[in-house]
């Protein structure tokens, strides 16, 4: 049974007392939304991570903590950086990885991905990693073609073993407010886990969970939930909000 996950990006949002109080909310009302089958992560902006991660052990809830990235390389001289067992020795349990922002603005590329992803699994974290096709990339039918080469690009070769996330984010769909449509969304769903199939194996292609990212929200969450495929959401601009947040992650 593949794990289903509702994962909230916070991006670089909040100050540390709204980090808080959101944690807070989530927190107060878990009893209410929590149930086995879904797993709740929150990806906090780098300075807040150990005092979430502390908050939900003190308080012994089960939302899991994300950091939002890691350096690619395992220690040293970079300076303004986090490394993955930095991340790992505070506790927390996910790392997002190649998300579209990052690849965007800060020119990450495969290479450095698929030594993210290492660096996260040497540390015991469990990455999500993002894939995605841009608007011009769609129009252009070239959308297999692009997750495609983003899956084989960086996860071929893993450990048959490891364990890992997949996000499927249309670029033009991320804080646009235009959501892909539950057809295509299952259908690109469909074909990560067909490429993850041939690249990696049947058993992991069946294992892993792939969850849909791009405007979803309280309204559209439910549809796309009951896709065969989707496994799940990351969420950004809908996770800022407790109440928005919950409704997404009561929509299983
Ligand atoms: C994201 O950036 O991961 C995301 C899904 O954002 P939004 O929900 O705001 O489109």
């Amino acid at each position: 049974m593949r794990k289903k996950i509702v994962a909230g990006n916070w991006k670089m949002n909040k100050s540390l007392s709204e980090a808080i109080a959101l944690l807070e909310a989530l927190d107060d009302s878990y009893e209410t939304y929590a149930t086995e089958a879904v797993e709740v992560v929150v990806a906090p902006p780098f300075p807040y991570l150990f005092s979430i991660k502390e908050s939900v052990r003190n308080k012994n809830i089960a939302i899991k903590v994300a950091a939002q990235n890691c350096h690619h390389e395992e220690k040293g001289a970079y300076t303004g950086e986090v490394s993955a067992s930095m991340l790992s020795s505070i506790g927390i349990d996910y790392i997002i990885i190649g998300h579209s922002e990052r690849r965007q603005y800060f020119n990450e590329n495969s290479a450095q991905l698929k030594n993210k992803i290492q660096q996260a699994f040497s540390n015991n974290l469990t990455p999500i990693y993002c894939v995605g096709e841009s608007l011009a990339e769609r129009e252009a039918n070239r959308h297999f073609e692009i997750v495609e080469q983003q899956l084989t690009e960086v996860l071929a070769g893993i450990s048959p073993q490891a364990k890992f996330v997949v996000a499927y984010e249309p670029v033009w769909a991320i804080g646009t407010g235009k959501t892909a449509s539950v057809n295509q969304a299952q259908e690109m769903h469909a074909f990560i886990r067909a490429v993850l199939q041939t690249i990696l194996s049947p058993d992991t292609a069946a294992a892993t969970s792939v969850l849909y990212g791009g405007s979803c929200n309280a309204q559209n969450a439910k549809d796309l939930f009951a896709c065969t495929d989707i496994d799940g959401g990351l969420i950004g601009g809908a996770s800022l909000d407790a109440t928005q947040f919950i409704t997404i992650i009561k929509s299983f």
